[in-house]
């Protein structure tokens, strides 16, 4: 009985010994952490680090500095970016610019502006303007379109006019990680050194190629075809305040003012029918194959690039849903994030939103050091920013699958089906366009438009009277447009797309600003 008493009492003062140690050793490691950090802090070091100063980090750079944040942005080239995407900055991204206080960006780029869609389908045409009368937008509702590199350059400068921002040359090499927490980040500066940089938060927002992102999740994206582009020069359109789609075969044809003097002309093709460039089979597809589909007044400015040799760019289109990392520390931004079709030209509007709820999200905290309130506020962010992301990558989904040609009967009726619906003219029109311009991105109103289109589609299909064959057509429409949306809801997260659980308190507290 005595001997079970001794050890009893050994194994429990062994147990105390160790939860006093172990709970000192812990309160010595949080303070020395806090001291490093305020150490920094008078060192001038960085409350945050944005790798990447694209669209996304030079954005997110401006808007934290100015709420007292100290940034360091590294961007491996500060040169003028020549790119061949995110051209079209639709009117929900450009209130979002105006919410972060950039409006002024898209001043001095010759950027043009674009009040809607002209399209054309089988020598017919139509124009679906932006709703000049919604009274849920509060902006002007009219998109701009510019050379990216130029847009791009003047987030950075914009940026770097604030004393809290150190926009550095430098290639990011990796994250630097201690127990799950990222503490910041080595690189190759512009000397070419190795060196590092700490901060408390580190965001990762290295675009659509990102290398890090792989470091912190196991999202992959996913090809779904190539854009192929060009710029043809010196021209203008006719229409220019319209973006022009051309609904062709084998895909659409797209042409846009992005200057005043430059139309940039692009078409969507896939990996199993692509043309060389270099060979000069592209040109020669574009000039036989998709020129004569082109409407009479386009085509003159759709050859002339390609007469006159302009360099033909092709870019993956990819798609990859948003995944939180369980990493602390860190947070993923922009198309590292979260990818979808670019037929909606709506990557950049996501972005500002996205930067818009996390800005908001972080000014309650003083000091970025507490890694598990940061880690609360990403979460927040991940669910609040559901709604309006997963909306218009839906929709991204939608429209570049219903913009291919094809031979099935079911599949061209809904093609039938969408332009008709989207031409129509009335509060089809108005409502598409609402949706597609980021004017009125809310789940309720994609999933209406959708079944209306859908509807309407098989409408189309039964009329003039229903034959069993049509019947047939109808059946496998409905479960083509049910197989495209099915998958992509079930990946984006149906609840937290209608119901999230935080988006509801945040808009409330926010509805002077109508983020989305
Ligand atoms: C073909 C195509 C067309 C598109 N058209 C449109 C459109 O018309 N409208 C629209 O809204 N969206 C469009 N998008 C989407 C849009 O372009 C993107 O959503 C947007 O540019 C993403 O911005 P970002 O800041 O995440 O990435 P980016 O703007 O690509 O910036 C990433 C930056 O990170 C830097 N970087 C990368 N790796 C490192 C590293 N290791 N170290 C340091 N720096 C690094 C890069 O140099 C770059 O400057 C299109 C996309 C595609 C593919």
């Amino acid at each position: 009985m005595a001997f079970t008493h001794v050890c009893l009492w050994t194994v429990l003062a062994f147990a105390l010994t160790w939860t006093v140690l172990y709970v000192t050793n812990r309160k010595k490691k949080a303070t020395e952490l806090a001291d490093a950090a305020a150490e920094e802090r008078r060192d001038g070091a960085s409350d945050v680090i944005i790798v990447g100063a694209g669209v996304g980090g030079s954005a997110l750079a401006y808007a934290l500095a100015k709420d007292g944040r100290r940034v360091h942005v590294i961007e491996r080239d500060m040169r003028e970016p020549e790119r061949m995407m995110g051209e079209f900055m639709q009117p929900g991204g450009r209130f979002m610019l105006s919410q972060l206080g950039l409006q002024d960006c898209l001043d001095g780029i010759d950027a043009q502006k674009a009040t809607g869609m002209a399209v054309y389908k089988d020598g017919k045409e139509a124009v679906a303007s932006f709703p000049v009368d919604n009274n849920n937008f509060p902006y002007d509702p009219s998109a701009r379109s510019f050379h990216n590199g130029r847009f791009v350059q003047s987030l950075r400068q914009k940026a770097s006019s604030l004393p809290s921002v150190r926009l550095e040359e430098g290639t990011v090499k990796s994250l630097i990680e201690e127990k799950g927490v990222i503490k910041g980040v080595t690189y190759k500066n512009k000397a070419g050194e190795e060196t590092t940089a700490l901060a408390p938060l580190t965001v990762v927002c290295d675009g659509c190629y990102s290398n890090l992102r792989r470091s912190l999740n196991d999202n992959n994206a996913e090809v779904l075809s190539y854009q192929v582009g060009y710029i043809s020069k010196n021209c203008r359109l006719d229409d220019p305040e319209n973006l022009h789609l051309i609904m062709s075969k084998p895909s659409s044809i797209m042409l846009y003012q992005i200057s005043s003097t430059d139309v940039r002309c692009g078409f969507e093709l896939f990996p199993d029918n692509f043309p060389s460039i270099a060979k000069g089979e592209m040109a020669t597809f574009a000039k036989n194959t998709l020129a004569p589909q082109v409407p009479p007044k386009l085509r003159k400015i759709f050859l002339k690039g390609l007469d006159e040799g302009a360099h033909i760019k092709a870019v993956p289109a990819k798609r990859m849903t948003a995944t939180l990392s369980n990493k602390k520390g860190v947070i993923v931004l922009g198309d590292a994030f979260n990818m979808r079709h670019p037929s909606v030209a709506a990557g950049m509007m996501v972005l500002l939103s996205d930067i818009l709820i996390l800005r908001r999200l972080l000014q309650p905290l003083s000091n970025l050091g507490d890694a598990n309130k940061v880690s609360e506020v990403i979460k927040s962010f991940y669910s609040i920013r559901k709604p309006m992301s997963a909306t218009v990558n839906t929709l991204g989904t939608a429209f570049s699958q219903v913009l291919i040609a094809s031979t099935d009967e079911a599949k061209e009726a809904m093609r039938q089906g969408c332009y008709d619906y989207l031409c129509s003219g009335g509060f089809r029109t108005s409502g598409m366009m609402a949706l597609l311009g980021g004017m009125n991105p809310r789940p309720i109103s994609l999933i209406y438009h959708l079944c209306a289109i859908t509807l309407h589609s098989i409408g189309h299909l039964l009329s003039p009277f229903p034959s069993p064959i049509r019947i047939w057509h109808s059946l496998r429409l409905f479960g083509l447009a049910t197989k495209m949306l099915v998958p992509h809801l079930k990946a984006e997260g149906v609840s937290q797309m209608l119901f999230p659980a935080n988006a509801a308190a945040y808009r409330k507290s926010y509805m002077a600003a109508s983020v989305f």
